[in-house]
């Protein structure tokens, strides 16, 4: 980032950091990434790169690539520019897609996210109050709050997210309005929320930002099912088990260890599925089908809010399916079980359903000793299985079981 901005002030340009990167710089945090904001137009940045490209069409950004990062290079936006995009008239003027840095300021959603560190003389630009806030702990919105709620519901998430992540308050004016605009989510694209929905909950604060999005009646807007079972729960399972799963993803981070999101989605729709899948099974449907029937209904109905991509709602299913399963502990049905490329992922869903006092405790330990009986380590693997252990899955299935 600093290369960038040297390289902009070098070719005359003005260059500052901004967002995210000065705000977590001055909490004392390692910024996730750098966004450089410039006077210099794309076309002018790309000229002074040789490593660069112009991407987006409403939005003309750079990316300047050094290696594997990338730096992010906007040239100053202006407010006309926002409001044209909101107008719905199609038709973009150049002319006022650009503005001054007071202007780019202004557009940026919280006052501690609108701060510009200037290389030219180490100051920190700040036109909204945004360094008092930040030594207040406070998530301030610009302008109107429910304006820039209206233009961009998404801010409502992201007040929940900062608030979780940075453990700020939001400013009673900020705050106000949330909850009676949180429906405003509703018109957003679903791939954009599932974007979000990854960064609220995978980020290391999953718990904190889960209690944040429910207080504001914002959780509802995106697993509106999972609310629901949640708001009629009759026994503590429902909530302990959402909240054990995201305490996990929480401590696998804080440990550096992957992730998947087929895993969090996993734990987040498992209650409505759950719910289903005891409706169908009273109907006479065996477990494993009812699993398969409930997933299917759950993930149709939550991706109309917040997509899935199929590469992660495949292995979710079978996360699911495999549930059933495990109630097979006789014969060779256990090995081939283990065999399965899920097994890891099903069986550490296994554990939180037992932990969380919905599933037999006994069973979940019966495929913990299987594990180690067959020299595998339980605790070994994560989520995802590596090659490594696929190989010695791969053995017993050759092998007649005993
Ligand atoms: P982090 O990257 O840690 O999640 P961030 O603040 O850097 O936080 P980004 O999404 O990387 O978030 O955005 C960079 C900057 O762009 C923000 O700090 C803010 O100034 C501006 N910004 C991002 N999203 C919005 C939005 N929806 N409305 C207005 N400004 C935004
Ligand atoms: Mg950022």
């Amino acid at each position: 980032a600093l290369k960038v901005l040297y390289r902009l002030k070098k070719s005359g340009y003005q260059a500052h950091l901004v967002g995210g990167g000065v705000r977590d710089l001055l909490l004392g945090r390692e910024p996730k990434d750098f966004d450089v904001a410039t006077d210099a137009t794309p076309e002018q940045v790309k000229a002074a790169f040789g490593n660069a490209r112009i991407i987006g069409r409403r939005f003309r950004l750079v990316h300047v690539r050094f290696g594997r990062e990338i730096i992010e290079v906007a040239t100053f936006r202006s407010m006309q520019f926002q409001q044209e995009k909101h107008s719905e008239e199609g038709m973009v003027l150049r002319d006022n897609e650009f503005g001054s840095i007071e202007e780019d300021a202004l557009r940026r959603d919280f006052t501690v996210n609108a701060l510009y560190y200037n290389i030219a003389d180490f100051s920190v630009i700040d036109y909204s109050n945004g360094m008092q806030d930040l030594e207040d702990g406070l998530l301030r919105l610009l302008g109107d709050p429910e304006t820039r709620y209206r233009e961009d519901p998404v801010r409502m998430l992201r007040a929940a997210r900062f608030s979780a992540k940075f453990g700020f308050n939001i400013e009673a004016a900020t705050e106000a309005p949330i909850t009676e605009l949180a429906h405003l989510l509703g018109d957003v694209p679903s791939a954009r929320l599932y974007e979000e929905v990854l960064k609220l909950f995978i980020s290391g604060y999953a718990v904190s930002a889960f209690k944040k999005l429910r207080h504001y009646d914002l959780f509802a807007q995106l697993f509106p099912q999972t609310e629901e079972a949640l708001a009629h729960e009759d026994h503590e399972f429902p909530l302990v088990l959402v909240l054990k799963g995201l305490e996990n993803t929480d401590k696998r981070l804080a440990q550096d260890k992957p992730v998947t999101p087929a895993f969090l989605f996993a734990v987040l729709l498992w209650e409505p599925l759950r719910r289903i899948a005891n409706e169908l099974e009273a109907e006479g449907l065996p477990l494993y089908q009812a699993l398969q029937h409930a997933g299917n209904r759950v993930v149709e109905e939550q991706v109309r809010c917040v997509a899935i991509p199929r590469r992660f709602s495949t292995p979710m299913r079978e996360i699911w399916t495999l549930q059933a399963r495990f109630h097979n502990t006789k014969g060779k049905r256990p090995l081939r079980l283990l065999a399965h490329p899920r097994f890891r992922a099903a069986y550490d869903f296994l554990l939180l359903r037992a932990e969380s006092g919905e599933a037999d405790p006994e069973l979940a330990a019966w495929w913990t000793a299987f594990q180690e009986q067959q020299g595998l380590d339980p605790k070994g693997g994560g989520n995802k299985p590596t090659g490594n252990r696929r190989r010695r899955r791969s053995r017993p299935r050759k092998r007649p079981a005993k």
